[in-house]
């Protein structure tokens, strides 16, 4: 059983000040981690994570992150003013959308942002979306191309097989855009793809940046265009189960380093910094949805009913995602009786687990679901009149910072004119 940043008796302080559920999120762990993946790529000089808004999209968590100058990954509108809001500007950003409108073009440049397009015809969409800028207003901006390896990549499990993802450039094509950028001016040039998703064999991270290191070569000796970083993606995934490992950062790392020095180094090309924009093993396993058992009942099987449900935590529903559950204060009971662990919501899939093993509950014990630091309370929603939860930071000396108020029913009917009935 894991480790717990809290005991049961804080715990039950800090939700005396906010009740369940709530998402928390342990700022020590998140920083002794970030530490680690700057070390496991110190060897290149420029690495930089760009943290992947999405999975975690709350601005106190990005500052914390911008500590160790990690950048942010957006893809939208929102998240670009999320980077704004915490400074993040600049080169500081990396744009990757998909299927752009207009509008986010327009905010990315302004802000100076590194934009990565999804597509060949995406070169001129950008250019008649921020009004045709000439070869001068190129020349300090730093343009990249997504890169989809198609059959040249196998496939991951969660986001499938290159050749059906929607995203990217065939090899083709980027030989194409690159020599067309370059005409038009650009002068700083970088090469991205993202083809995994909670991936935990750093050999598929390793080949994922060779695979970029040979592109890179090949495209400079046919394009004469010079890169100044390959961007290997996110997707470095964490060990929901407890049977899995997590992957080790500095393997990755060494592992990089080494097809660096052959590909690169070897060929004589310039120096490239190294980008990654992971979300999940950045935040993942340092937030915990914190509930409590509302009800227990005995029916053809037995069910935990919490205060949370899938619109706080909609991984297991979705993907049938396994979460680790540990009941504070039981650790050493013994797990001795087989639940369904289930939310409020009218949906039968809204369940945290399936005939799991645990403790035996109460109504009233409190509830920890762990790794719901990414892709949690981000992916909430609010179907079936479900209001999102607080998310709170948990600081180094132990006390607690409110880093989003829960949502009320106000704000469920904010978009609604009751006067206009
Ligand atoms: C979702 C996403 C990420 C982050 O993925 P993780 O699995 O959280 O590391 C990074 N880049 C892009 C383009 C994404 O869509």
């Amino acid at each position: 059983m894991r480790k717990l940043p809290f005991d049961k008796a804080k715990l039950e302080e800090i939700a005396a000040k906010w009740p369940t559920p709530f998402h928390i999120y342990d700022a020590r762990a998140i920083r002794e981690n970030a530490r680690r993946l700057k070390k496991a790529f110190a060897w290149n000089k420029g690495f930089r994570e760009y943290f992947a808004v999405k999975a975690a999209p709350n601005p106190h968590l990005m500052k914390l992150l911008k500590e160790f100058d990690f950048g942010s990954d957006c893809s939208s509108m929102a998240e670009l003013v999320l980077a704004e809001k915490v400074g993040n500007v600049g080169e500081a950003i990396m744009f990757t959308s998909n299927d752009t409108p207009a509008e986010e073009f327009r905010k990315a440049w302004e802000l100076g942002a590194i934009i990565n397009l999804d597509d060949i015809t995406h070169w001129d969409w950008l250019l008649e979306s921020v009004g045709n800028p000439s070869a001068a207003d190129f020349e300090n901006r730093v343009m990249c191309c997504r890169y989809n390896p198609g059959p040249l990549k196998g496939g991951n499990a969660i986001i499938g097989k290159p050749e059906e993802a929607k995203y990217g450039f065939t090899r083709e094509q980027l030989f194409e855009c690159y020599a067309k950028m370059k005409a038009a001016g650009v002068k700083r040039f970088g090469l991205h793809t993202m083809v995994a998703s909670n991936e935990l064999d750093p050999e598929y991270i390793i080949d994922t940046a060779k695979l970029l290191f040979s592109l890179v070569a090949e495209i400079t000796e046919k394009t004469g265009v010079e890169f100044e970083f390959v961007n290997i993606g996110g997707g470095i995934g964490i060990p929901y189960r407890p049977d899995q490992e997590a992957m080790s950062l500095e393997r990755v790392g060494e592992g990089i380093e080494k097809g660096y020095e052959e590909i690169i180094a070897g060929k004589g090309l310039k120096p490239l910094k190294l980008y990654m924009e992971c979300g999940r093993c950045i935040t993942g396993p340092y937030g915990y949805l914190v509930s409590r058992v509302r009800h227990i009942k005995n029916t053809y099987r037995l069910y935990a009913g919490l205060d949370a449900c899938m619109s706080n935590l909609m991984r297991p529903a979705l993907y049938g995602a396994y979460h680790e559950i540990i009941v504070p204060g039981k650790e050493n009971s013994g797990e001795t009786s087989v639940y369904d662990v289930t939310g409020s919501l009218c949906e039968n899939n809204d369940k945290f687990a399936i005939q799991r093993l645990l403790p035996v509950m109460e109504r009233g014990d409190l509830v920890v679901i762990c790794d719901a630091g990414a892709h949690g309370h981000a992916m909430g929603f609010q179907y079936n009149g479900k209001l999102r939860s607080a998310e709170l930071l948990l600081e180094e000396d132990g006390g607690v910072k409110e880093i989003r108020r829960a949502e009320t029913l106000d704000d469920y009917f904010a978009t609604l004119d009751f006067s206009a009935l």
